[in-house]
């Protein structure tokens, strides 16, 4: 089975190039078109079922606040608490870090299964694991179809939502033998086989995997720090048989989905589901590293935790706690943001070039890229047409059209970087008008008597070649300056 092997920025094509291609693409709009609206709709009526939608959504940005502020405590608390229980606790600065971590907890082992884990796309653990010559097969139905076409995910609760079904049924009819019922529908082992029967295929594959697994690597929702447990939430139980089944179980997380208590994680929990799928909870929700089960004083499943490896990370964010993004930690990662957002349903995850896209993307990997030193992500805050969307479904609360335009400002601030002869000739001649204003405007005039002979009589033109960044995809208003425009405004709206 091919494994990921595409790095973190996995093309040297920025966001523009990358949006290009994917408009140009009529399958994946078909995709994307179709996972939109269903995302769009269960989360409304999930939230308009519920009578006080709006006091849930700021305890749960309370609990979220509660945690960053206090980040630290809370991080060396779960520690202690897990550590009492006997459970492992490991610290990783880098990807890199973390990696090494995890795969020196699996020498020896070969058969690796994983739960969907997004911190896991960012250290890129599948490619280590595998250049260290494990066998890993992703368990969430999503992640399995991506690692079978050798992708990335494209989104971060449906990684495989770029895809239909058409492709999955070629994909699945490509990578696997051997499977008798699901294999045909109709009697027709050409025609194309409902969504029931590829999951039924699918289970099949991934059956065998779970029962020969040594070592199964999953994500945290949070990290409860009073219980020193990691809580896991699935809808199709692949979390906990990844878990349970092999001895070994490996909990990797960002340190900051740290959460004080069991009172604030059910805050969470209570936006989670209904922001993301509109679930009021998820399907499988499990505590790991909880104090066993009781019965008359005996220990029930005593032996189920006992190899537990928390591994925590960092990897910027730290850094991002103690700046002006801060906010950003607060991220539940539930992905309301990225359905609602224009940019993000036209154009898809891969054009943003990481795990992370739509507007929670604009603002994280900017921020963790620096750390990866990756240069292409800077280009990401400048791709939002800020109609603030993303903060008006954000169940916590976080400013994202803010911290975007934040990432703008420092943009501007660096000193410009050397251009090519037609920028800096383009510079010294606005540079010469700015400075003289008698100039510009006989300038401007000229230049718009010359546009609207172009428009001949229209009011806008549709080609100008100087201009093709803005005339490629929408006609240019020429009827007046910005100047003149300007002034209406003001007569319009005196200060
Ligand atoms: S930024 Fe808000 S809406 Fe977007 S994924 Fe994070 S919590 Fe959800």
């Amino acid at each position: 089975m091919p494994l990921l092997s595409l790095s973190f920025f996995s093309s040297s094509q920025g966001f523009r190039q990358k949006s290009v291609a994917a408009l140009a693409n009529p399958t994946l709009r078909a995709a994307l078109d179709k996972a939109g609206t269903g995302f769009l709709n269960a989360r409304k009526k999930a939230f308009d079922e519920i009578e006080n939608s709006s006091s849930i959504k700021a305890r749960a940005q309370q609990a979220r606040t509660r945690a960053i502020d206090n980040m630290a405590e809370l991080l060396l608390l779960f520690e202690r608490n897990a550590q009492a229980k006997g459970i492992h606790v490991h610290w990783a600065e880098t990807a890199e870090q973390a990696c090494a971590i995890i795969i020196d907890l699996c020498r020896g082992k070969k058969r690796i299964i994983k739960g969907k884990s997004m911190v896991s796309e960012e250290i890129n653990l599948n490619e280590a694991l595998l250049k260290n010559g494990a066998e890993v097969t992703e368990t969430d139905l999503g992640e399995y179809i991506i690692q079978l076409a050798n992708e990335t995910p494209s989104h971060i609760i449906a990684p495989a939502v770029h895809k239909t079904r058409a492709q999955i049924d070629a994909l699945f009819r490509y990578h696997h033998e051997n499977i008798e019922e699901a294999k045909v529908a109709d009697n027709n082992p050409k025609a194309q086989r409902t969504s029931v029967l590829l999951v039924e295929e699918a289970r099949q594959k991934i059956r065998d995997k779970f029962l020969q697994a040594e070592v199964g690597i999953t994500g945290a929702n949070m990290l409860i720090a009073t219980r020193g447990a990691g809580l896991l939430l699935t809808n199709e139980g692949n979390g906990d048989l990844s878990a349970i089944m092999p001895q070994r179980h490996i909990m990797l997380a960002g340190i900051e989905k740290i959460i004080a208590d069991d009172g604030d994680a059910a805050a969470v929990l209570r936006v989670l589901g209904r922001s993301a799928s509109g679930q009021s909870l998820g399907n499988y929700m499990s505590l790991y590293g909880a104090q066993p089960l009781q019965d008359n004083g005996k220990d029930l499943h005593k032996d189920l935790h006992k190899d537990l490896h928390f591994v925590l990370l960092d990897n910027g964010r730290s850094k991002m706690h103690s700046s002006a993004w801060r906010e950003m930690l607060r991220c539940i990662r539930c992905g309301a943001c990225l359905n609602h957002c224009p940019v993000y349903t036209s154009v898809g995850g891969h054009a943003y070039g990481w795990v992370y896209s739509g507007p929670m993307g604009k603002v994280l990997t900017p921020l963790l890229a620096e750390t990866s030193k990756q240069t292409s992500a800077q280009e990401l805050p400048h791709a939002s047409s800020f109609c603030g969307r993303c903060v008006e479904v954000c169940p916590v609360g976080i400013p994202l059209t803010s911290l975007m335009r934040k990432l703008r400002e420092r943009d501007f601030e660096k000193p410009l970087q050397p251009r090519g002869l037609k920028t800096r000739l383009a510079c010294a001649v606005m540079r010469l008008l700015f400075a003289h204003p008698r100039l510009y405007r006989f300038v401007i005039a000229c230049f718009l008597r010359v546009l609207k002979l172009l428009a001949r009589g229209r009011g806008h033109i549709s080609y100008l070649p100087t201009i093709t960044a803005w005339t490629d995809t929408r006609d240019l208003p020429i009827n007046r300056s910005a100047r003149s425009a300007i002034a209406s405004i003001r007569t319009s709206y005196p200060r």
